[in-house]
């Protein structure tokens, strides 16, 4: 546990101790990250930190107080208005991230349904399952019913289904551009026409998609409808801080009317504080983020984004040839653009794949149904594009004939499965194993990952994986 210092230390000391915490980090520059993080190149990366530090200090709650930034903020949102051919009676606002572009959404077509329909009571939104679980948490804080309908078989959204689970009490309609599990794109024309015949809301989640897309149209790759050119999508999220390449907490809420945006704000006027108006979630707004993001759109530019795109869409279907080339393999549904999964064919399980990359300092997300680990290619993986390759195909055939000799494994991946524990990241497993055997007195931890799963699906009295993981926040906040 930490204490604030009696005696302030020295700045020489601090960054010392914090290289040296550091230096146990994932590492976010080189390559062997295959989420969470959007590396572009060393160019943008020092543009990124010189701006964000003249803006340090800034903030962005008064949109009058500092024109350079609330500048910057409408240009940025202006080009991304334009690269999603949203009107010009359409406007949005630069938010901190997905989640809050999404939760704005929500709230929008939450507080307009409110005020047509003002004795509608427990107002629903409809998702594909497939839809980013942001949806789930704001539909959660604000009050409204998400119902996740079922998948098409290629893993987009299933518009029939949809369409069954309209009711009087549906608010807004949501699809994916594409989604992050797999990288599929949602049929948006067909279920905006849905949206349009029934009277409804449709927000597009644009997030991962939507400074990737525009520029892979530009190169001739086909790129399945999605942006306001569809009437009848009424918002769209599209994050900076993704294949914006910006630093965290930017992205972009658009809407098709300035009038619908207007149910995003707050006012309130009776503060003793003054006139308190908010336009987005959060009060204090990063000044540095806006900045950043507005200094890298103009140095990279349309040819810039254009290249980004062009590398990380070569690079993802050189891994994506490389996958098919391994029988054991498959890339699951039909991506569209840079993300995907690979899952494999029993019996070789490709959580193991996983586990054994790991050992190999490469870090891919594990997903659920069907199992299966996750790649986000940005323009910086091409460089390592080919060692990757190189050991991921050593490592399946080191599991292929594992995988032969192991009948012990299948049971205790079946229980394990049960609990549904596989899913957790592996760091998230290691921890929580040395957390465990602190616990229920286990001696050692295994150290190998896949055996961790057996122990922990031995775990006693946890009626749900998502009941154990939220214990686990509350330990790993540990202050
Ligand atoms: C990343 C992402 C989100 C959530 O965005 P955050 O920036 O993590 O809050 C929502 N939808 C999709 C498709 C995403 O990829």
């Amino acid at each position: 546990m930490s204490q604030l210092p009696p005696q302030g230390r020295s700045v020489e000391e601090i960054l010392t101790e914090i290289a040296n915490w550091k230096s146990r980090d994932m590492d976010s520059e080189g390559g062997r990250l295959w989420s969470l993080v959007y590396y572009h190149s060393p160019e943008v990366l020092r543009l990124a930190q010189e701006v964000y530090a003249r803006y340090i200090s800034e903030n962005a709650l008064n949109p009058l107080a500092f024109p350079s930034l609330r500048r910057m903020e409408n240009e940025v949102v202006s080009i991304v208005k334009e690269l999603m051919h949203c009107p010009t009676e359409g406007g949005g606002t630069m938010t901190s991230g997905g989640t809050e572009s999404i939760f704005l959404a929500l709230k929008a077509a939450r507080d307009f349904a409110q005020e047509r329909k003002p004795h509608l009571s427990h107002p629903e939104i409809i998702a594909p399952l497939s839809a980013h679980p942001a949806f789930d948490k704001a539909a959660h804080y604000l009050g409204l019913k998400m119902i996740h309908t079922p998948l098409a078989s290629d893993g987009s959204a299933d518009v029939e289904a949809i369409e069954a689970a309209i009711s009087e009490r549906t608010i807004l309609l949501v699809a994916s551009a594409p989604s992050y599990p797999h990288g599929v794109m949602d049929p948006i024309p067909q279920i905006a026409e849905l949206a349009q015949k029934r009277g409804l809301l449709f927000h597009v989640d644009a997030c991962i998609g939507g400074l990737i897309l525009p520029f892979l149209e530009r190169l001739d790759i086909e790129v399945p409808s999605y942006d306001f050119r569809v009437a009848g999508v009424t918002s769209l999220s599209v994050d900076l801080h993704k294949y914006g390449y910006a630093p965290k907490g930017a992205s972009v809420i658009l809407y098709r009317h300035k009038a619908l945006r207007r149910y995003q704000f707050f006012v309130y006027g009776r503060w003793p504080g003054g006139l308190y108006a908010s336009s987005t979630f959060a009060g204090t707004r990063s000044a540095g983020a806006i900045a950043s993001s507005w200094a890298i759109l103009q140095y990279l530019g349309e040819k810039g984004l254009t290249d980004a795109a062009r590398i990380a869409w070569e690079t993802a279907k050189y891994i994506q040839s490389a996958v098919l080339k391994l029988p054991s393999l498959y890339i699951v549904g039909k991506p569209i653009a840079t993300i995907f999964a690979i899952g494999a064919h029993p019996p070789v399980d490709i959580y193991k794949v996983g586990d054994a990359l790991a050992q190999r300092k490469w870090f891919l997300d594990r997903q659920q149904r069907p199992a299966s680990l996750h790649l986000t290619v940005t323009a910086g993986h091409a460089r390592i594009a080919q060692s990757f390759i190189n050991d991921l195909s050593e490592v399946v055939k080191i599991e292929e004939s594992q995988a032969k000799r192991r009948g012990w494994y299948r049971k205790i991946s079946r229980q394990a499965l049960k609990t549904g524990l596989t899913i957790l990241p592996e760091r998230w497993v290691r921890s929580l194993a040395r957390w465990i055997s602190r616990t229920a007195d286990v001696t050692q931890p295994p150290k190998r990952t896949a055996a961790l799963y057996g122990m922990m699906s031995a775990l006693p009295q946890k009626d749900s994986v998502e009941k154990l993981v939220e214990e686990f926040l509350d330990k790993a906040l540990d202050n």
